[in-house]
């Protein structure tokens, strides 16, 4: 802990996601770790109800809800958020304010837009953090009308300081209009962000982006500060912080490090797709036999939600080839020595860990930004390779089998393997005493006396 005294209190505010409370976790800790007095995170009642009031460096508020849990339907659970927060946002700050500690700044999540005026009306500066990559807010950057005239015509497009992107490089949201159009309505106006805010956040690193970051700073005063990930796996500098802490789901995690431990290194496929995307009854079966003929073990978190739809002769034919969980430590997993491949959906946050841990991927993105983060893994960073798709949308069991061989199995997967140590490192130093996030935190935390 460094020794510095700003009297300041800040408040964090993720919307109730795992790919958002996690990084916006770890960013209040490493605020805490530079000094500011206190830090708060706003979550929901019913997501932080079994969890401790403080955890290790920060404070935990629960917003409290009448309703068992939020709507499952994400649009939804988009406007009912907004409401509650707007409802209850005032009573909260008043509440923490207490004269030692008052609370001077408010850090948003990017799809929470409109918390910027909320935090100007109640006094306080408003920080905007961007849970996502900063190639996809410069994309975003350019769909307002006001910035540019740049038109999305399904055509390759060339944007400043990206690489050329085909349609399916897109962020899914561009060209599908339907799905969710809240959230969609959210990230596009997340331009409001860069116009409004004290200060724009992004969970990324400047050597990881460094083209678009050197477009962006200019124009808007932004700062980088990941990879997120818990202080143990990456610089060591905070000695208790070795979890995200705030869990949705409960990990089996005893069965996975068992069963990891009694393989051999790097002869193990993990497949994840994070706590939201959820595939068809016929992507399960192709995924489930291309895994069973890629001969690697797997181990594959299948949500409790999901879990139906495995085909059952699967089930019994899993022996000890292949580990099934509802959900896992994800990170003791990728940082296990037995796991040599990370097939992936590709969210912004398992990106980051499987760059900061140095594993190569298999990319298998399905809506979002995660289209933009697979082009990203395979073509600029190279730590990857992209599934192709079948012309009836369905990813089949021979192209998931070769893939996966081509990572493990063949020169290739040497070569991403390579790059992703590569990454590694500059991520560990990016955060590391003096490095570009580090840097970052530090001169934001002193400008705020
Ligand atoms: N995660 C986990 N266990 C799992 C699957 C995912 O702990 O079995 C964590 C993972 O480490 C990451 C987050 O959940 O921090 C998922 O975020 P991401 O942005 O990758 O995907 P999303 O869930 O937002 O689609």
């Amino acid at each position: 802990m460094e020794e510095k005294n700003h009297k300041t209190h800040i408040l964090i505010l993720p919307i109730p996601g795992q790919g958002h409370i996690n990084p916006m976790v770890q960013f209040s800790k490493r605020l805490a770790s530079k000094g500011v007095n206190k830090v708060t995170l706003v979550t929901i009642y019913s997501i932080n109800k079994n969890m401790p009031k403080e955890s290790g460096l920060i404070n935990i508020e629960s917003i409290p809800h009448d309703d068992e849990s939020p709507p499952q339907n994400i649009d939804r659970m988009l406007e009912w958020f907004h409401l509650l927060v707007s409802k209850n946002l005032t009573k909260i700050v008043e509440k923490l304010s207490d004269s030692e500690y008052p609370v001077k700044v408010l850090v948003f999540d990017l799809m929470a837009t409109w918390a910027i005026d909320l935090a100007h009306q109640l006094g306080l500066k408003g920080a905007a953090f961007f849970t996502q990559s900063c190639c996809l807010s410069a994309i975003y950057y350019h769909m307002d009308p006001e910035t540019t005239k740049i038109s999305f015509d399904g055509s390759d497009v060339s944007l400043p300081s990206l690489p050329l992107l085909a349609k399916e490089d897109l962020p899914s949201f561009i060209y599908d209009t339907d799905l969710y159009p809240a959230l969609r309505g959210l990230i596009f106006s997340q331009n409001i962000n860069f116009k409004k805010a004290d200060w724009l956040f992004f969970n990324t690193f400047n050597a990881l982006e460094k083209e678009v970051v050197d477009w962006i700073r200019p124009r808007y005063p932004i700062k980088t500060i990941g990879p997120t990930i818990p202080s143990m796996y990456l610089d060591k500098r905070l000695k208790e912080d070795k979890e995200y802490g705030l869990s949705l789901f409960k990990p089996n995690s005893e069965t996975c490090m068992k069963w990891l431990d009694s393989r051999e290194i790097g002869s193990v496929v993990y497949v994840s797709f994070g706590s939201f995307a959820t595939l068809d009854e016929q992507q399960m079966e192709e995924l489930a036999s291309g895994l069973m003929s890629s001969n690697c073990y797997f181990l594959w978190v299948v949500r409790a939600t999901e879990e139906n739809k495995l085909p059952e002769e699967f089930m019994s034919k899993l022996s000890e080839k292949g580990l099934i969980v509802n959900w896992s430590p994800q990170l003791d997993v990728l940082s296990h020595r037995a796991v040599g491949c990370f097939f992936t959906h590709c969210g912004w946050n398992s990106t980051l860990e499987a760059l900061s841990l140095g594993v190569p991927m298999v990319t298998m993105p399905q809506w979002s930004d995660q289209p933009t983060n697979a082009k990203f893994i395979s073509d600029v960073w190279q730590t990857g390779v992209r599934v192709k798709v079948g012309d009836n949308g369905v990813v089949n069991r021979d192209e998931i089998a070769c893939s996966i061989r081509e990572v493990m199995k063949e020169e290739k997967g040497a070569m991403l393997k390579e790059n992703a140590i590569k990454w590694k490192k500059l991520a560990k130093e990016s955060v590391n005493e003096g490095g570009s996030s580090d840097k970052n935190i530090e001169e934001f935390v002193s400008n705020l006396q």
